[in-house]
């Protein structure tokens, strides 16, 4: 069998045009905006920056960045996220990752407004995603979810396996695997034997961050594989090139397999925006959801 490649950027191309019809009627009343709030020059959060101010231009979501300066205090932070809180003219906030060493994110993520909280990162948000009833859950976990809904991939029943238990990733995932009624096991870090688990796996999800943690020896055969993870690898002529977790000889035994790039990344981006519509649905009292 030779897996079926995920299109992650056609699967992000539909969602926007859902999402851009939905942003042109909600903005009948008044923009849709999105605030990005970074500290210091955190580096590996630029590429995102920019992604994510197309991506919004595209729909037509407003998008700023409030760069606070590497020094702010965790005060200057609470404070900035308070006025955000506060300003009915403000959607959406991401707060960006990482924040300098000085400063608690877990203690910032706290303070956001859980109705503006578009990453799902809020305890209020997490707590939700517990109960089934999350609006606002976390994008990329959302996101392999998409894909395997999206390419009708049976749920139910299933055995998935998902390789990192991250509060941002893995976790999320599992609770929304768990929904859907997938029998679930998380692998991490002091798992004895990560094989035995993904061999079993007709649903198996990897977000560590490691290149070829999962080989084609280690997958049930028809399995469908989503590929998490994102790695910058150096190649022989001296460049780089960008890799997930699974090898790449996996795809001739998978199902199902979303590349890297080109996968699960472009979906987490159109999350990323669905949950900016769906946050102003809830703030305007609409009900929350694509239409079309
Ligand atoms: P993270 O916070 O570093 O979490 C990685 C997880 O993998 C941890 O739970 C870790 O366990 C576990 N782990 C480490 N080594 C392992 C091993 N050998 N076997 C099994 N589990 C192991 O990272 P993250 O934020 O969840 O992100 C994971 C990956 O997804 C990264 O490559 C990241 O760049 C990528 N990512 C992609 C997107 C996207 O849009 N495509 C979005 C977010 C993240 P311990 O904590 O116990 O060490």
């Amino acid at each position: 069998m030779t897996a079926k490649i995920v299109d992650g950027r056609a699967l992000r191309g539909a969602l926007e045009a859902r999402v851009a019809h939905e942003v042109e009627q909600l903005s009948r009343e008044g923009p849709v905006r999105l605030i990005a709030v970074s500290v210091g020059s955190a580096g590996a959060s630029d590429v995102y920056l920019r992604n994510q101010s197309r991506a919004c231009q595209r729909v037509g979501i407003r998008f700023r960045h409030d760069r606070l300066p590497e020094s702010s205090t965790q005060e200057a932070l609470t404070a900035h996220l308070h006025a955000l809180a506060a300003d009915p003219r403000v959607t959406g906030i991401i707060l960006q990752m990482p924040l300098p060493a000085h400063l608690d994110a877990r203690a910032a993520q706290a303070k956001l407004d859980p109705r503006k909280d578009i990453e799902g990162v809020h305890h209020a948000n997490l707590g939700k995603l517990t109960r089934g009833t999350a609006v606002l859950a976390p994008c990329t976990a959302q996101a392999a979810i998409h894909v395997l809904e999206s390419e009708n991939v049976p749920l139910e029943g299933a055995e998935a396996v998902v390789v990192g238990h991250s509060e941002i990733v893995g976790k999320p995932l599992a609770l929304l695997l768990l929904d859907r009624l997938a029998t679930v096991t998380v692998c991490h870090i002091a798992t004895r034997d990560l094989a035995a688990h993904t061999r079993r796996a007709d649903v198996l999800c990897v977000a560590v961050g490691k290149p070829d943690l999962v080989r084609a020896d280690m997958i049930q055969p028809g399995a469908a594989v989503v590929d998490i993870g994102i790695n910058v690898v150096k190649t022989e002529d001296g460049g780089s090139r960008v890799v997930g977790d699974v090898s790449a000889d996996v795809a001739a035994d998978a199902g199902l397999l979303t590349p890297v790039p080109g996968g699960v990344g472009p979906v987490t981006v159109g999350m990323l925006l669905r949950n900016t519509v769906f946050a102003a649905q809830l703030q305007r009292g609409h009900s929350s959801g694509l239409t079309s």
